[in-house]
Parts: C-alpha cells; structure tokens; sequence
C-alpha cells in the first residue's frame, strides 16, 4: 500500500511539471468544475469504497490474468495521473481490475476501486476509446460524487449517512449485511448534471494523460454500433448524441498533451489474448447462475437485473400469508415478512417489497408498496424530536408529503416507538399514498425507523404492516 502511493507521488510530481509547460494553452476555454456539497470525508469514500468493492468482488468473476489487468492498470495509471490537482485526493487508493462479463462497460467506487468490464476491452477500437469510458468513471470517484449524492439524501434514505454505512451501528465488526449498503449508493443513476461532469472532466483527464478526448465520444458510437450493448453506459442521461456532442466541444478547448504516446499494437495484443479466452459470459447469465448481480449507473442493460431501470407500475400482488424472517443490519435487527417480498438495499435502509412496486424515476429510486427499515443520526436524543427530524429529512426530496396530524404512541420491539401517518403523491404513478413512519431508539442514541408506503386506497395492506411491525427484534 505505502509503496503504491510513493509511487503515485512520484507520478504526481511528474505530471505537475508537465502540466505547468502547458498550462497557458490548455487552461485558457475549459469548463471549470466545482465539487458538490458533500458532508463525508474523503476517507469515507475510502471506507464507502473498500466495502462496496468487497461486495462487487463477491458478485462477478474477476479475470485472472495479470498481463490484461496490469495493461489495464497501466492505462488507470496514466488517467489517475492526469487528474487535475484540484480533484487529486492523497487518501484515495485508485486500483484496476477486469471483471469476466461480456457487457461493454466498467464502474468505479468511493475511493478508487474500478472495475472494467472484459467486453469493454473487446469492443474498444482504440486504447483511447477503453481510456475514455475509464476517464469517464475516475470522473465520479474524483468528484465525489457517490458522497454528494448521499449528502443530497435519497428517498427515504436519509440521514443515516456514512455513520450507517461505515461504521458499525450494532457494535458489530460492520460487515455482514451491512457491507451490502455502499454499493447501494451506486444502485441509483447519477443525475444529469453529474454525467455531464464526468464527461467533461473525463475529456480533460484524456488530453492531460495524451488521449485523444474525442476517443470518449467515439466511444458512444463504438457502444451504439455494437447493438447497444452496452445498455447501461449509454442508458444514462444524458442521451448519448448530447455526449457525443458535448464531449466534441469540450474537446475543441483541449490540447492533448504530446509527450505521452500510446502504443497501438499493446492494445492489440491484449484484445488477441482475450479472444483466446472462451466467451465471457453476459452480467444477466452471471445473475442466473446464481451470482448476484450489481446493478448501477453503468449497468442495466440486463432486462433482469434486481433493480429496474423503468419507474414502478404499482401493480403488485397482495402479501402472501406466509411470513419468512431476514435478519438486516449485520444481525441487529431481525423481521418477519411476506415471502413474496424481496429484500432490496438501498442506501442504508433495506426494503421489502413485492415485483411491480419499486424502480426508478428521474433518477431516484421510488416505491409505491413496502416496508423498509434504516437507521438515522439525528441530532436530538429526545425520541420526539428526533422523530421530526427524521420526517422533516423525508420532506426534503418529496414536495408532496403532508403530515397527516402528529405522534402517536406505540412500541417496536418493546420499547417505546413513535407512530405517524403521512400523505404523499407517487411521484411515479401520480396516485395517492399513505407512508407510516414508526420510530423508537436504539441503546447508542440513534434513531431506527421503518417505513411502510401503500397507496391510500389499498386497505388490504394493513395487516401485513401490523404483522411485519410486530415482527420487528432489535439486539442492539
Ligand atoms: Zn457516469
């Protein structure tokens, strides 16, 4: 580790001389870009990154072989290099590993950690057009955006923040169920505008290292030509003609950097070497084969992936009367729910919910039927207050929810708990709905809460929401 980053000093150093020699041509007309708002330390991205990439590695196959990771480490190298000064972060550990999946894309996480994808490497025409979709990735971990995507909060995400993700909230090593959350962070798409950052400065990493920026438009096409493939690269917003176009004009305000040349016949060897390999498999048959399957930003582009792409339809079955128990949050928590609900993670908090009821909308991830629970940092230690807290955060990425009166009392796993009924309108389906908050307080003073979401003139719901309620056993 110490030897990685004395290295990458080295490197630093070097690219900083370099950059200085250039800097009154290339500096003068390129978009300046500025870090959102985030409230995480760039060592929690560190720590985000390192358990999400934990997960990653327990859900796809990895390529083992060092001549193509370490190719495509060396061209990592050469990218995290050219990452201007003002997005270098000292604490971040930037590696590269090749996923053995045939879907034409490549994710990064919190951190560093990246993963690209073997049908990247094999649809790329040029070295240039894998460096791009890779500058593209650095891109997001640069600017934090995972992080300020968290600060932002999630629908009914909220505040558990990094204290949820990365620290132990049960006193438990903070693995386990747990180390499922920060690659949930990645579950949801990047807004618009982040995209377009990560474009933009993916273009100005690609000119800094010697890439030509238009390899990253170019690879668009690439993607759009081999059937679309590569769903989930070019499933973001925005479309992929605005990239191309946008990526092009950034382009025109850029100097590639001349004093690094690629060498085309490595990249050639390296794609000879993978068609000796048999055919990778897709991210959807990895899934079917009972691995797993992330899905994220760069992804979707299976139709079976466990976290749609498409906005929920509402139309669910009802609860089956047969109950299974799940233990959550690394086994603090255990609950009892209908069996044909499924477990989904979103953020810190953990869903139950049936098929038809959750998916994304305008880049969010929206329920209209379920139950979640989550565990929230307030700033008050009084039961009630902290409970506004909580609903006060909910209120925040919902313009529609209404209080519907106050507190009631009640108790969750025998102790004292908060109930209150809220309205809200589905931003997806423009229905009515009912959300139930219940709270209580575990033994270290933060909030766990669940969420239940109906709509409102769906009554049969109401007994599986006392069954699942009364299920609940925490062991903090
Ligand atoms: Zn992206």
């Amino acid at each position: 580790m110490t030897k990685l980053m004395f290295k990458r000093k080295a490197l630093i150093a070097w690219v900083a001389l370099v950059a200085i020699s250039v800097m009154p041509f290339t500096a003068l007309a390129q978009t300046q870009i500025k870090y959102h708002n985030n409230r995480y330390s760039p060592q929690d991205d560190v720590k985000l990154g390192r358990q999400a990439a934990q997960e990653a590695e327990s859900q796809f196959p990895l390529l083992r072989d060092e001549t193509v990771r370490g190719y495509v480490e060396s061209v990592g190298r050469r990218l995290v290099a050219a990452i201007p000064s003002e997005f270098q972060h000292p604490e971040f550990q930037y590696y590269f590993k090749v996923v053995n999946a045939s879907d034409i894309n490549a994710f990064a996480l919190p951190g560093g950690p990246m993963y690209v994808n073997r049908g990247m490497i094999e649809a790329a025409h040029t070295e240039g057009e894998m460096a791009g979709v890779m500058a593209h990735e650095l891109s997001h971990v640069a600017l934090r955006h995972g992080t300020a995507q968290a600060t932002k909060g999630q629908k009914y995400g909220v505040l558990a923040g990094i204290a949820g993700i990365a620290g132990t909230i049960f006193g438990g090593p903070g693995v386990g169920q747990l180390a499922q959350a920060p690659f949930a962070v990645y579950l949801l798409k990047f807004s618009r505008e982040y995209e377009t950052e990560a474009d933009v400065l993916g273009a100005q990493i690609m000119a800094r290292a010697g890439y030509d920026p238009r390899d990253l438009a170019n690879m668009f096409r690439t993607i759009e030509q081999q059937g679309g493939g590569g769903g989930g690269f070019l499933s973001d917003h925005p479309s992929p003609s605005d990239r191309y176009a946008r990526i092009n004009r950034e382009a025109q305000q850029l100097r590639v950097n001349a004093d690094t040349r690629s060498d085309s016949r490595e990249f050639a060897r390296i794609q000879e070497r993978l068609r000796g390999y048999q055919r990778a498999p897709s991210m959807a048959e990895i899934q079917r084969s009972g691995q797993r399957y992330p899905v994220g930003e760069t992804t979707g582009n299976s139709p079976s992936n466990n976290y749609p792409n498409n906005p929920p339809t509402g139309r669910v079955a009802y609860p089956s009367s047969r109950y299974e128990s799940y233990s959550i949050f690394n086994g603090g928590v255990s609950v009892r729910v209908p069996n044909n609900r499924r477990q989904v993670n979103e953020g810190n908090s953990v869903w139950f919910v049936p098929e038809g009821a959750y998916g994304q909308y305008n880049g969010q991830a929206v329920y209209t039927h379920g139950a979640s629970f989550g565990v929230a940092q307030t700033n008050s230690r009084n039961l009630q207050s902290a409970s506004q807290e909580l609903i006060n955060s909910l209120g925040q990425g919902n313009n529609n929810l209404r209080s519907n009166g106050g507190f009631q009392r009640t108790t969750m796993s025998g102790r004292n708990a908060l109930f209150a009924t809220l309205s809200n309108i589905n931003e997806a389906t423009g229905r009515p709905e009912t959300v139930r908050v219940i709270t209580t307080q575990l033994r270290n003073g933060q909030l766990f809460y669940m969420i239940a979401v109906a709509p409102q003139n769906e009554r049969n719901f109401e007994n599986a929401f006392q069954t699942i309620l009364q299920s609940v056993r925490i062991n903090d």
